[in-house]
């Protein structure tokens, strides 16, 4: 599904240029749950954008779905966002002004699909994450849980094959946190793959397996048992 080899980034900053990733190596198939941890600035958004194609490598290759990424224009790489990714991020990144249906419906608006159609796949989407009684409130009515749970909707309207989700509990409590987490756990045991960038260790034992990033490089690449939300107590 994802294969990087040898993956480069620095970031020019003057004269100056700061090695951010140096050689990054691994592949995820199709149905794995993967936490890349590492301290802040270890370089985890920099290797998620890069996976995202919202940013470019400056040396090495990354295949996603047997396609080389790779100078791709604007065009094009937005083209293959929607159809092979789903985003979330820590922030929500919602639309304010627009309801929690409409916000859901958006990246199928993006694509084209017909109105009656993206609002049928929508609500679909919103109820799939607990949400249905709360299509027409705006970001605003919505405690932090539900909006992460509203992002995630969003992320999945378009059935991506790939969810990339940035630090996706930072600005929530963790009984929230581990609801969210429950949330995508769920979403993985349907077979979605995803890839978690956190720098807590609760939240990537809750992944199947945990690749650090110290200093540019990846330290350590793991399977875990996983730990089961559901099975936590006082949770
Ligand atoms: P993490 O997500 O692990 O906290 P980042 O990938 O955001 O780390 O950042 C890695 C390093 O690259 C940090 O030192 C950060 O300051 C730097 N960095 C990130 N983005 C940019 C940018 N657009 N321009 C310059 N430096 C950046
Ligand atoms: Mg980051």
């Amino acid at each position: 599904m994802i294969e990087i080899k040898d993956l480069h980034k620095s970031y020019k900053m003057g004269t100056n240029s700061l090695h951010v990733l140096k050689g990054i190596n691994f592949e995820v198939s199709e149905g794995e749950m993967v936490a890349i941890m590492g301290s802040s600035g270890s370089g985890k958004s920099t290797l998620l954008n890069i996976l995202g194609i919202l940013d470019e490598a400056d040396k090495g290759s990354y295949h996603l779905d047997e396609t080389l990424i790779k100078n791709l224009n604007e065009k094009v790489a937005a083209k293959y966002r929607n159809k092979f990714l789903g985003f979330v991020f820590q922030s929500f990144n919602l639309i304010n002004y627009k309801s929690a249906l409409d916000n859901v419906a958006l990246p199928l608006y993006y694509q084209g699909v017909k109105r009656n159609i993206r609002m049928e796949k929508a609500l679909h989407y919103l109820d799939k994450v607990g949400l249905a009684d709360w299509a027409s409130h705006l970001p605003n009515e919505l405690s932090g849980g539900q909006k992460q749970r509203v992002a995630i909707a969003r992320a999945l309207a378009s059935n991506p094959k790939v969810l990339l989700a940035d630090e996706p509990t930072g600005a929530l409590d963790s009984t929230t946190s581990y609801e969210v987490m429950e949330l995508i756990q769920e979403i993985n045991d349907e077979g979605k793959t995803i890839l978690i960038v956190t720098h807590e260790d609760d939240i990537a034992h809750m992944c199947k397996r945990i690749v650090n990033l110290k200093d540019g490089i990846i330290i350590d690449d793991s399977l875990v048992d996983q730990v089961r939300v559901k099975s936590l107590e006082n949770v």
